[in-house]
């Protein structure tokens, strides 16, 4: 078996590490990933400049591809040159943050597995819910282990052609983990979400941010399950159709 590894906070990031290790009993892992952290990359993908794909050994002894691209480019050139064109599985974290309800669009990592989907492959994206400014702090390893089992199982049980599945995992002691949950998409909606300051000659400039909205989360949804100490399981599709509206819109006069 071919694993495609990447993940949006480059591939010096303690997590990737941690999924490396456990992907490696499953079979031939490609750890193919952004040279640099690129959070909050969305699917961005490279157009017009090239891209550089980068044999590397870490620090830590493991090998891998740093690509000067965003996290879809490394899906993208994992596949097509370091693994040509030959992988049955993409795994993108473990990310250092939780990526939930609306935040799926702005996710790096999320997007790099959308990019597996997209290529007919299946596709995990993985999660820890902290938002740590120290990844050395976190215990990736309940997560690592977690997807490894679900990796076996995703294989065993193939899901249909683009779609993939989002996981999440609380950032607690494994013995504090309340089993898992497969969930829909939850809401996440931020508040004050630009801070104005001045620079030195007076002109305004913006840190965008924000806090997350005190809300009632949704049950059943994947906000709600790790609130839970539940480990959230999310299949997701490609098409983001809102089929409800459909027959609404063609009632409007629009000809
Ligand atoms: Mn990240």
């Amino acid at each position: 078996m071919r694993i495609l590894l990447t993940n949006d906070d480059g591939i010096y990031a303690p997590g990737i590490h941690a999924m490396k290790r456990a992907l490696d009993d499953l079979g031939n892992v490609f750890m193919v990933a952004p040279e640099r952290p690129r959070s909050a990359a969305g699917h961005s993908i490279t157009l017009h400049k090239p891209l550089r794909v980068t044999a590397m050994t870490l620090p830590n002894g493991m090998k891998g591809h740093a690509v000067s691209g965003t996290p879809t480019d490394s899906v993208t050139l994992g596949l097509e040159i370091v693994m040509e064109g030959n992988c049955d599985l993409v795994v993108s974290g473990i990310n250092n943050g939780a990526n939930l309800g609306w935040d799926l669009t702005y996710s790096g990592t999320v997007a790099a597995a959308f990019e597996g989907a997209v290529l007919g492959m299946p596709a995990i994206a993985v999660s820890v819910t902290a938002d740590s400014v120290s990844p050395e702090s976190i215990d990736f390893l309940p997560a690592a282990q977690f997807i490894a089992r679900l990796a076996r199982q995703l294989l065993a049980d193939p899901l249909p052609r683009h779609t993939f599945l989002n996981v999440n995992v609380p950032n607690v002691p494994a013995e504090e983990l309340l089993g898992v949950t497969v969930t829909h998409q939850g809401r996440r909606e931020y508040v004050d979400r630009i801070v104005k300051r001045l620079d030195p000659g007076g002109r305004p400039y913006y840190w965008q941010g924000g806090s997350l909205r005190e809300d009632v989360p949704d049950p059943g949804s994947d906000v709600h399950a790790v609130l839970e100490n539940r480990i959230s399981v999310t299949p997701v599709q490609l098409d983001l159709t809102d089929y409800v509206l459909i027959d609404r819109l063609r009632g409007w006069e629009l000809a």
